[in-house]
């Protein structure tokens, strides 16, 4: 079980920013930006590569919730960005799908 199913389930604490039966938003606990939020379905899916076509719908539902959170948050004016690490080399730490949000400081392009 990940540390992320342990938050879905409550079993451990997080800053919960938005919630609904598909998906929650937490802060994540050593942010990189000022904000610094992570937007992760319930179900369990390891990452993108894992997706399967029954998901499609879910991962637009992920999209919306990712907008809106960012314009709940007040930083949607001035712009974020969207990061999913995939696998070792795309730098993914955590097994469960996640969407980082990241925003509050001009960040740099290309990332590292
Ligand atoms: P990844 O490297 O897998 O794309 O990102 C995992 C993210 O989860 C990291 O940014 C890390 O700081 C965050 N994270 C890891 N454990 C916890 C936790 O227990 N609580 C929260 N809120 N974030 C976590």
């Amino acid at each position: 079980m990940t540390i992320f199913k342990k938050i879905i389930d409550g079993e451990i604490p997080a800053d919960i920013v938005y919630e609904d039966e598909q998906c929650l938003a937490f802060r994540d606990v050593s942010p990189q930006a000022p904000t610094h939020v992570l937007v992760i379905p319930k179900k369990e899916i390891v990452s993108i590569e894992q997706l399967a076509e029954e998901d499609a719908p879910l991962l637009g539902h992920l999209w919306l919730v990712i907008r809106n959170v960012a314009r709940e948050l007040g930083v949607a004016e001035d712009g974020y960005r969207v990061v999913v690490n995939c696998g070792r080399d795309g730098g993914q730490e955590v097994g469960h799908l996640h969407f980082h949000l990241l925003a509050g400081r001009k960040l740099e392009w290309p990332p590292g």
